[in-house]
Order: structure tokens, then C-alpha cells, then sequence
């Protein structure tokens, strides 16, 4: 190990606790438990005038025929054909009751489908939801219409289907390409290769093309995961997510079967992750945020180059292609400018609540002045690294006392991390020091207002981390990820 590595090592193990993703401001856990239809309807209502007009739809199918190990998503195993299409009925139906409720002069930019293994439904129920968008919005010219899928349980013949219907862009799970790292997780091996699949996608007009990819899985080494990072550029994707794995079997039950393995330890962990960035910025990638690559002509290094990125549950995007988030499916997170509405999450009770014509919230939460401006900090930081705090106070029209407060609060919080070297401060302005990415979600606690009350403590004991999924027990990850995930 190298010293920069052995230093980082002990920063590791002095800020080894969980930090929430931030995914949303505020996380998941500190919404509230829906009151009512009135207030959340006016909510939807103000959403056609108060923030982007651009409308972003997300579909939570959460089906998976079977479990990895390594999974943090909420999701139905084995579900039998009849329960998914009540479940995809439920689903339809309840976007035709909200559908009509946006403006439609406003405009369709983002369609995602998350799960779960959204191509593990059968590819007519996917068709007959763009259809039922269709019916109701227009979309944009250059929409964006993306769907996550297992590649085990993908065919050329799926895959050019899924594009006629009007999918252009795909993530596909792949993890990890070592076999022995998949048997012992039970992933299913893909009988085309990932260069395959990424080429077949290209030439059916797919782009954006994701591969998710999963460190700290049991039996890893450096020497593994760096031959699945080389494996991961030949396939030439245009963008690459490589998350951390957090073991929290204690929170979901199945993840202790992998108590048997071997594990990466947190130095291995760390290498892991070293090694990640350096082998995608060597290969010309450009890094978004702390886990995300992406190739220098695709949409989202535009974004961080003109200042359009943007993040929402679905990951990173950009300004243009996303906007306030309306999510459909058991507990997927309606992401608007000022406030959030989490469906039920179990299943059943869902469909339920929808077959009786309610809208079918389990938790709702209503923004603040503060929470905005915590927002715009939090999305500066994760998005490029830069917080100037004036600019922020103008973006939340918070400017004055309140502004002025926050600022403060947050430089106070901010400054014992100062002498780590995560960050240097012009002024009013932070920017995140090279060193400081890998560890940029303990960087946004300081801008979080909550993170030292106290209920935050028990907040994050209820938190987990983990794969790219839809949604989270509890977390506003509309996929990715679980919500409390350590930074490496
Ligand atoms: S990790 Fe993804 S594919 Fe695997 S069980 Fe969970 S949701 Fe399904």
C-alpha cells in the first residue's frame, strides 16, 4: 500500500460511520406520515408553477425472479404472473388519476423504470405504461426513456423490442464479471457478453449505456476487481457506476449468508475504490460525483461542464433532461421543488389503496426555507464539488438572515474537517480537494442541518446500504442505492 493510501487508511478508520447518500434533501427517514390527500394535492397542483416545468416520471417495478445476496432493494421475489399484472394494472391506474393532474403544456423529459429487474416483466406490460404516459403528456423531443435491466434475463431480440417501444437509454447490472464472486452472491450469469450487449444497445439507439458494477462483494481482491474494471472498459460503456457494498445483515436478513466468504476488508475496500478512479480517469473518463464515470462526449460530462448537472433518486442527470419527479408504484418517492410523497410500500396494500381510487401515500414531507437551502448546498457539493454559499442563499431566496445563519452554521460544522485536507475555502466558497471525494457525504452532513440533532442518531440506525435499486425500505433512493452507505 502506498503512503497516500495508508494515510487515507486512517482517515478511514477515524470516519468509519454511516452518512446518508443524499439522494434527496431531506433523506427519506425524517418524512412524515401522510395526513391526507388535500394538502398533497395542492402540492401536485403548485408543481405546475412553482419549479422546473420539465416532468420526469419514475415506475417502480419491483419484481426479481430471484435474490442476491448482496441486495438492499425492496423488491418481490418470484411473484407469480397474476400478482404482477395486478400489480402493473395498480400501477397504470394510478398514474391515470395523477397524470391529468400536470399540466400539459408541460413537457414529458424523463421516463424511468427501476426496480427490481424491470425487464423480468413481461415487455407488453412495459409498452402499455409508456402508453398510458402517451395517453395523458407529450413527451419532449430527445426524452429520455430508460430502464434498468438484469442482463441474464435479457435477449438481442428483448433488447431491439424494448427500443421500438421507445427505451433509449439502459443500465445493465453487471457487478462484477468474476464467477466466482457471482455464484457465491447468486447472480445469474449473462450468456452475452457485456462488450455485446453494450454494442447490440448502441446499434439499436440506445445511449447513455450504464454498467453498474459493486465493490466489497465477498471473495474480491484488488487483483479480481481490477480484471472486472478492465473487463468493464473493454465492453466501452459511455458511463460506469461503481458502488461501495454495505453488509448490513442485520437490517436485511439474507445478506448474512454471505457470512461464510470472505470479505474485503476496509484497506482492500479503499484499494478497491482507488484503484476504480484511477483506472476510468486513466482511460479518459470523467468522474461524476464520488462513484460515477462517465465518457467525455456524453450527455452528463456536458452537464458538469456547463453546470447542468443535476441529482435526483434516479442518479445523476442533467437539468435538461430531468425536472420535478412524479414516481408511480409501491414505495417509490414523488420528488417535486417543494415537497415529497412516498408511496406504500408493501405491495398489496398498494394495489389496494389504488383499487379503492386513493392515492396511495404512505409519507409525505413538505420543504422548508431551510431545507431548500440545504438542498442547493448539498446538490452543489455532490454535483461539483463547489459550494459558494452566497450563490446558494440566492438560488433557496434566502438571502439575509436566514441565509447568513445557515452559512455560518455550516462553516462551523465544516471546520474541523477543514485540516483533513477534503477541502479548500476562498471566503463564502468550498471546493472539495481531490482527497476529499471519498469522503464527500461526511462533507454534506456538515451542510445538514439535522445531522446533529438528535434523532439523527436514530435515523441512521434504521439505515442501509447498498446496489442500485429503485427504492429503499424507508430511503429515498428511487433507485439507487440504499441510504446510508459508508464512503467506501
Ligand atoms: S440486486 Fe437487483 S436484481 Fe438482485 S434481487 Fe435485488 S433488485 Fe433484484
Amino acid at each position: 500500500m502506498t503512503q497516500n493510501a495508508a494515510s487515507l487508511q486512517e482517515l478511514i478508520a477515524k470516519y468509519d460511520k454511516p452518512a446518508p447518500r443524499y439522494t434527496s434533501y431531506p433523506p427519506a427517514p425524517y418524512f412524515k406520515a401522510f395526513d391526507g390527500a388535500p394538502r398533497y394535492l395542492q402540492l401536485i397542483e403548485e408543481s405546475n408553477s412553482k419549479g422546473p416545468k420539465n416532468v420526469s416520471l419514475y415506475f417502480h417495478l419491483p419484481f426479481c425472479p430471484q435474490r442476491c445476496l448482496f441486495c438492499g432493494c425492496h423488491t418481490e421475489i418470484g411473484a407469480t404472473s397474476t400478482f404482477i399484472r395486478e400489480y402493473l394494472d395498480a400501477v397504470r391506474r394510478e398514474a391515470s388519476m395523477l397524470l391529468p393532474k400536470i399540466d400539459k403544456s408541460r413537457r414529458v423529459t424523463q421516463i424511468h423504470l427501476g426496480g427490481g429487474t424491470p425487464n423480468a416483466v413481461p415487455l407488453p406490460e412495459l409498452e402499455s405504461l409508456l402508453n398510458e404516459v402517451r395517453k395523458h403528456l407529450q413527451l419532449a423531443e430527445g426524452a429520455e426513456v430508460a430502464i434498468e435491466c438484469d442482463p441474464s434475463l435479457l435477449t438481442v431480440d428483448k433488447l431491439k423490442k424494448l427500443s421500438e417501444f421507445g427505451f433509449n437509454r439502459i443500465s445493465m447490472g453487471i457487478q462484477d464479471f468474476d464467477r466466482k464472486v457471482l455464484d457465491a452472491v447468486h447472480r445469474r450469469i449473462p450468456k452475452i457478453s457485456a462488450a455485446d450487449w453494450v454494442a447490440h444497445a448502441r446499434e439499436f439507439g440506445f445511449r447513455g449505456i450504464n454498467l453498474d458494477l459493486i465493490y466489497g462483494l465477498p471473495h474480491q481482491t484488488l487483483e479480481t476487481f481490477g480484471a472486472t474494471l478492465q473487463k468493464t472498459l473493454a465492453a466501452n460503456p459511455d458511463r460506469v457506476s461503481v458502488f461501495a457494498y454495505a453488509h448490513v445483515p442485520w437490517v436485511k436478513g439474507h445478506q448474512s449468508e454471505l457470512d461464510k466468504f470472505p470479505m474485503p476488508a476496509a484497506a482492500q475496500r479503499l484499494e478497491m475504490a482507488m484503484l476504480t478512479r484511477s483506472t476510468f480517469l486513466e482511460a479518459g473518463y470523467v468522474p461524476i460525483g464520488m462513484d460515477h464515470y462517465v465518457k467525455p462526449d456524453d450527455e452528463l460530462a456536458h452537464a458538469l461542464a456547463n453546470g447542468h448537472l443535476h441529482r435526483n433518486f434516479q442518479g445523476y442527470c442533467s437539468k435538461r433532461q430531468t425536472g420535478q419527479v412524479y414516481a408511480f408504484g409501491a414505495s417509490a418517492i414523488s420528488q417535486l421543488e417543494w415537497g415529497y410523497g412516498q408511496n406504500i410500500k408493501e405491495l398489496d396494500l398498494y394495489t389496494q389503496a389504488v383499487n379503492r381510487g386513493e392515492f396511495p401515500l404512505e409519507r409525505v414531507y413538505y420543504m422548508s426555507q431551510l431545507d431548500i437551502l440545504a438542498r442547493e448546498a448539498i446538490n452543489a457539493l455532490m454535483c461539483f464539488g463547489v459550494v459558494d454559499f452566497d450563490a446558494v442563499s440566492q438560488r433557496a431566496e434566502a438571502v439575509g438572515a436566514i441565509g447568513d445563519q445557515y452559512r455560518n452554521e455550516c462553516l462551523r460544522r465544516l471546520t474541523p474537517l477543514e485540516a483533513e485536507g477534503w477541502f479548500t475555502r476562498n471566503g463564502n466558497v468550498i471546493t472539495v480537494a481531490k482527497a476529499g471525494w471519498l469522503f464527500v457525504r461526511h462533507l454534506a452532513a456538515a451542510l445538514d442541518p439535522r445531522q446533529e440533532a438528535a434523532n439523527a442518531a436514530q435515523a441512521a440506525a434504521s439505515e442501509y446500504p447498498l446496489k442500485n435499486c429503485a427504492t429503499v425500505d424507508g430511503e429515498s433512493d428511487n433507485p439507487p442505492q440504499p441510504r446510508f452507505s459508508r464512503s467506501i
